[in-house]
């Protein structure tokens, strides 16, 4: 096994182990949390190492950078791809042509041309829990309606909720904001929380998430872009 491969074995099961007990303090069933390997930056030969790992669920965070990646990956079987990067309106019908979830709904524009894409496509819906920042995301008080429009769009499978806190190096600090997006889930009915990172993701276990998104843990540090 070549050298890196054998280094991501082995952060991959670091980072296993540590879902499993995470979900093990909450009393929950880990097969519940879907570990989403993040690619962005690397290139598509990591997606195929950890695809031989057994890893099936990748996140991108750019439509143009897995253009150039998606031919060697696209058809691995099982393989999914989500976008956790945000999607111009004007590029969202390449988003469904690429991915296979859009995590970062985050308006009723958005959404309305994504179902014009024509084709099903499961999406969840950005979150932005803090008002710092130029962040992309719905607030909260925009949610009920959103819910309602992507609920009524055909081709748009509503599965839950994703939220990106303020980067902080102390894990609690983005419990409370796992705790809030945790309760709008509750409160509207959806049931899938991505929510949790490499520096966060037992916290949001914790808290219920049930997809981690988690590069550095698993790749190494990403080259600046
Ligand atoms: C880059 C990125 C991640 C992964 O972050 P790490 O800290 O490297 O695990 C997760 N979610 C989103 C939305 C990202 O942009």
């Amino acid at each position: 096994m070549p050298v890196q491969t054998e280094n991501l074995q082995a952060k991959l099961e670091s980072v296993q182990e540590r879902i499993l007990r995470a979900a093990e303090r909450a009393r929950r069933d880990p097969a519940q949390v879907l570990l989403l390997a993040v690619t962005k930056v690397f290139p598509a030969g990591v997606i195929q190492d950890g695809y031989e790992l057994g890893l099936r669920d990748f996140g991108e965070n750019y439509i143009q950078e897995f253009e150039t990646k998606a031919p060697q990956v696209r058809s691995l079987p099982g393989a999914r791809f989500h976008l956790i990067g945000h999607l111009q309106s004007n590029k969202s019908r390449r988003g469904v042509e690429l991915f296979d979830v859009i995590q970062t709904v985050d308006s009723a524009k958005l959404a309305k041309r994504l179902n014009e894409a024509g084709k099903p496509i499961d999406v969840m819906l950005e979150v932005k829990l803090s008002p710092e920042e130029a962040k992309s995301g719905a607030s909260p008080s925009e949610l009920p309606d959103l819910i309602a429009a992507v609920r009524a769009l055909p081709n748009l499978r509503l599965l839950g909720l994703m939220t990106m806190p303020p980067w902080s190096r102390e894990p609690e600090a983005s419990r409370p904001f796992f705790r809030q997006l945790r309760e709008l889930a509750d409160q509207h009915g959806c049931r899938q929380l991505s929510m949790g990172m490499s520096n966060d993701f037992e916290v949001a276990i914790e808290e219920g998430s049930t997809c981690v998104r988690i590069g550095t843990a698993l790749f190494g540090k990403r080259q600046k872009v």
